[in-house]
């Protein structure tokens, strides 16, 4: 059987704007998107995003969901700078990662997955 799942993003890009990623702590630029739409499962969107502010952090690439007010505030005024208390990781990127190939790694694994070092 066909598992027919869908994320059906309208997304729209808003661009870059400053800000500090609550997740690796870095100063950077934030790639901001507004999302419209709804994760739809056999077409039937069963999970809506009604305008919601997401962030990419520049160097991290973890995800932020922002306050819809921060959101808003940097989609009218590039200047903005947002801060990490604006912002909820949703996908946290940022974590240990491997001394030998530099490669994220996780707590549950033993072995690197991309040299095969021990950790
Ligand atoms: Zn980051
Ligand atoms: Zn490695």
């Amino acid at each position: 059987m066909f598992f027919v799942a869908g994320l059906n993003p309208k997304l729209k890009q808003i661009g870059n704007v400053a800000g500090e990623c609550p997740a690796c702590g870095a100063k950077d630029k934030l790639f901001l998107v507004r999302q419209r739409q709804a994760l739809s499962v056999f077409f039937i969107p069963v999970l809506q995003f009604g305008g919601g502010y997401l962030a990419t952090c520049g160097q991290c690439a973890s995800v932020m969901e922002l306050q819809p007010q921060a959101g808003k505030r940097a989609e009218q005024d590039p200047g903005t700078v947002l801060s990490a208390h604006e912002m909820q990781v949703v996908k946290n990127n940022a974590g240990p990662r491997c001394s030998q190939c530099g490669r994220r790694i996780y707590p549950d694994q033993s072995y690197c997955p991309g040299c095969g070092q021990k950790l």
